[in-house]
């Protein structure tokens, strides 16, 4: 069995994946952020082709189940711009849908998943290469503890990554002890995203010992009053041995946000945040953990 991450233009090597914005989205829409969707395809397009000319060469976009993830404009944005994308199954917390629309999950949700990874994302062919969930603020609830479950059951029927949206970043281990200790995912299928927003250095390395991956993403969001502290917290996991469980992404959530916007976006990842990692980690490990740990966290020995 070869290990392929699965992109929306089909199954590639780990090392074709080049620079990777593992943590982003090009589509998303919620009842949360009303009026601030992420949901114009040219703008998409335009915002890949600046991360590609930033040096970008491939972006993961969490947006889960039932968020507007259009997936069926990713192959041509992926094929026009030159960007490998990977995209998402997968279910956010209660609050991002209508009760109905979770209704109809119930009892089918594992089944939904793996039918996104392995056979396509509705009618449009196009198969997810991950399963984004969400935890809540230092807790776990009944909807985290389901979606949980269904992950897990379908990470074990095709083997996928279970991606995780920590709340304020917040629940760490609380997620690790469900994920991996009572539904028996791996460590290393596990990824913790939005560890820079709860930067508890303890926490932090008790996760990384899980042996899963730590996400810090986002690094462009005015509200995160943390970010600042991303390369310390980055220097110490690695100090401790943990350089080799860390990635980075963009996490892009609103149309604001984008560089073609006005924003920082996409291309901040490359043009402002990976200097300053090299100044404080140095080049060879920024290198690894833009072009080789993406890699190694997507790609799936897929059953
Ligand atoms: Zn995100």
């Amino acid at each position: 069995m070869v290990s392929r991450v699965r992109t929306v233009l089909g199954d590639i090597r780990p090392e074709e994946l080049g620079v990777c914005d593992a943590h982003d989205h090009l589509f998303l829409r919620s009842v949360q952020l009303p009026g601030r969707e992420l949901d114009d395809a040219p703008a998409a397009r335009a915002e890949l082709a600046a991360f590609r000319a930033a040096g970008g060469a491939a972006v993961v976009q969490w947006t889960p189940y039932g968020m507007g993830r259009r997936a069926a404009d990713l192959p041509e944005l992926s094929r026009t711009t030159g960007v490998r994308l990977v995209c998402a199954t997968g279910l956010h917390q209660a609050a991002h849908y209508a009760r109905d629309a979770l209704d109809t999950l119930r009892g089918r949700l594992a089944e939904v998943f793996v039918s996104e990874l392995t056979e396509g994302i509705g009618t449009t062919g196009v198969r997810a290469g991950l399963i984004k969930v969400a935890g809540g603020f230092h807790a776990l609830d009944a909807h985290a503890r389901w979606t949980m479950t269904a992950a897990a059951e379908a990470h074990h029927a095709t083997g996928a990554p279970v991606a995780v949206h920590l709340e304020q970043g917040t629940g760490a281990l609380d997620v690790l002890d469900l994920l991996c200790g009572a539904l028996g995912v791996p460590g290393d299928r596990v990824i913790l995203g939005h560890l820079n927003r709860f930067p508890d250095p303890v926490v932090q390395r008790e996760a990384a010992a899980s042996g899963c991956w730590l996400a810090f993403d986002g690094p462009s969001r005015a509200h995160h009053a943390t970010d600042w502290r991303m390369p310390e917290a980055l220097g110490a996991l690695a100090d401790a041995g943990f350089g080799d469980r860390l990635l980075l992404g963009g996490d892009t959530v609103v149309a604001g946000a984008r560089s073609v916007d006005g924003g920082p976006g996409m291309p901040y990842l490359l043009r402002r945040v990976r200097p300053r990692l090299v100044e404080a980690l140095g080049a060879e490990l920024v290198d690894r953990v833009l072009m080789d740990h993406p890699g190694r966290a997507f790609a799936v020995d897929w059953v």
